[in-house]
């Protein structure tokens, strides 16, 4: 499905990652990969990840530093001469934010949230576009949660980070669509991850997913993964501006 097609993974952290499963995928898929790791912690786990796969372009990323997007595109556009897809998989905010009463969320916990979470989306999609541009358009994907729209404990301000990452999906699908650059979004399950321990209570959000979801059950990363290939291939191609559900349901349930 991605034979001959270069790609930016950006969000790994260790095996567990989502963005990592979708890396795995767009492998097998017959893909060549650049992966970005943020900050000297995590270089290591990501170097070793990236010994399996063919030929990696491994770089450090901190997506609230713009000097370090501007250096990534440039090594890109070195080694692959443009790009085909990007996958955003970066989110974080503040330990506090994610346990305090939302009423407490401090304007600088805020700020955090939102430039890690939604965006840098932004800055990625304009330092990917002239390398799509060159390729005739592009694939852009990001992943968001549930909590954008309904009201999960805890997760507080990232709610609201995550609105505000799928409405900038919507106005970069406008303004890059013409350019044959489609972007979209993934609202996966919880799954147990680095990031979502970082949710008080997650536990809790994982058993009323199998209780209650049409599916009775959670996903897991390869499932999250296979509808990304969907989304960054071919297959895709007419679909832009969505934010595909793979949730086993959950989000149609009421009670
Ligand atoms: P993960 O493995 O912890 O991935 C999150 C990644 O974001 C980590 O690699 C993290 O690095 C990175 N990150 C944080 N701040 C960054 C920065 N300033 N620059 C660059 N990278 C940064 O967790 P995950 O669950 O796979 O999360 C991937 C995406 O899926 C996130 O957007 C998350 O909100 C979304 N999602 C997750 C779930 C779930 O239940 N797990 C459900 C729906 C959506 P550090 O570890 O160094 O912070």
């Amino acid at each position: 499905m991605l034979a001959n097609k270069t790609g930016l993974i950006v969000g790994v952290a260790n095996k567990r990652s989502i963005a990592w499963a979708i890396a795995q995928a767009a492998t097998a898929a017959g893909a060549r990969l650049a992966l970005t790791y943020q900050g000297e912690r995590l270089e290591e786990n990501v170097r070793e990840l990236c010994g399996g796969l063919s030929d990696p372009l491994v770089l450090p990323l901190d997506v609230t530093d713009d000097g370090q997007i501007v250096r990534v595109f440039e090594e890109i556009d070195r080694s692959f001469g443009g790009l085909d897809f990007l996958v955003h998989g970066a989110a974080f905010a503040p330990r506090d934010e994610l346990t305090n009463p939302f009423v407490q969320t401090s304007r600088e916990g805020f700020k955090t949230a939102l430039d890690v979470s939604a965006y840098s989306l932004i800055a990625l999609s304009r330092g990917a576009l002239p390398l799509m541009e060159r390729r005739g358009g592009g694939s852009i994907l990001t992943l968001t949660y549930l909590g954008s729209e309904r009201v999960f404990h805890n997760y507080n301000v990232m709610g609201v980070a995550k609105a505000a990452l799928e409405s900038t999906v919507r106005y970069l699908a406008a303004d890059l669509g013409p350019k044959n650059i489609r972007v979209n979004a993934i609202s996966a399950g919880p799954i147990k991850t680095l990031a979502s321990a970082g949710v008080s209570g997650f536990s809790s959000i994982l058993q009323i997913y199998r209780d209650r979801a049409p599916l009775r059950r959670t996903v897991d990363t390869a499932e999250v993964a296979d509808a990304a290939m969907f989304l960054l291939s071919g297959a895709g191609r007419a679909v832009t501006a969505e934010v595909l559900m793979v949730d086993g349901g959950y989000h149609a349930t009421g009670m």
